[in-house]
C-alpha cells in the first residue's frame, strides 16, 4: 500500500495540468497559491489526495463553462486539536456558487443538479469520505471570487517527524 505522505503543492500541480485542456477550452484562468512554506506534507497517500483535489477542482470546472477561474490556495501550516499540526487548502471558483438549500445536500451521496448523465452526484461524498477516514473535515463556503470556496484541513506531516 501506499505510505500516507504526500507533497501537497506536487498533487495540486499535477491534478492543475491534468485539468489544463479543459480550462482552456472554458477559457478559465487556473492559478495555485502557496502561502506557507514551499514543501507541505500532509497524512494522506497521493492516490486518495489526488481523488480529494481532483473532485473539488473538477466540480469547480464544470460549475464555470464561458470564463472563470479555478484557485486552489494553500494556506499556512496551522495548529490543529491538542497540540496536532494540519494543512488547509481551499479550492475556489467564480461560477454560480451553490444556492443555501443546497448546502446541507451536496456532499450526500447521488445528490447532483447536473442534468441527467452530467454527473454521478458522488464527487464530493467520496472527498468527505477520504477526508474524514484520514481525520480531517471539509466543509463549503462562500469565495471571494464570487462563486464557491471549499475549505479542506488534513493532518500534517512535520518535517523532520
Ligand atoms: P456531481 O459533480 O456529479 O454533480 P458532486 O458530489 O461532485 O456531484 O457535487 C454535488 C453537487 O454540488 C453538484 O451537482 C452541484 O450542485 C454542487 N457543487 C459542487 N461543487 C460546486 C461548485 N464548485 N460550484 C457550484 N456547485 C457545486
Ligand atoms: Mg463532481
Amino acid at each position: 500500500p501506499q505510505q500516507a505522505d504526500s507533497d501537497l503543492r506536487r498533487v495540486i500541480d499535477d491534478v492543475v495540468a491534468f485539468l489544463g485542456p479543459e480550462c482552456r477550452r472554458r477559457g478559465i484562468e487556473p492559478s495555485v497559491v502557496c502561502e506557507g512554506a514551499a514543501r507541505v506534507r500532509v497524512a494522506l497517500d497521493s492516490d486518495r489526495l489526488f481523488q480529494v483535489v481532483f473532485n473539488l477542482c473538477l466540480n469547480a470546472v464544470e460549475a464555470q463553462s464561458r470564463g472563470g477561474e479555478l484557485e486552489v490556495r494553500i494556506l499556512p501550516e496551522c495548529d490543529g486539536p491538542a497540540g496536532s499540526s494540519v494543512v488547509c487548502f481551499e479550492v475556489a471558483d467564480a461560477g454560480p456558487g451553490i444556492p443555501g438549500e443546497d448546502l446541507r445536500r451536496i456532499f450526500d451521496p447521488f445528490f447532483t443538479t447536473k442534468a441527467a448523465g452530467g454527473g454521478s452526484g458522488l464527487g464530493l461524498a467520496i472527498v468527505r469520505g477520504i477526508v474524514e477516514e484520514a481525520g480531517g473535515s471539509v466543509e463549503a463556503t462562500a469565495s471571494s471570487t464570487g462563486g464557491a470556496c471549499f475549505r479542506v484541513t488534513l493532518p500534517a506531516i512535520v518535517s523532520g517527524s
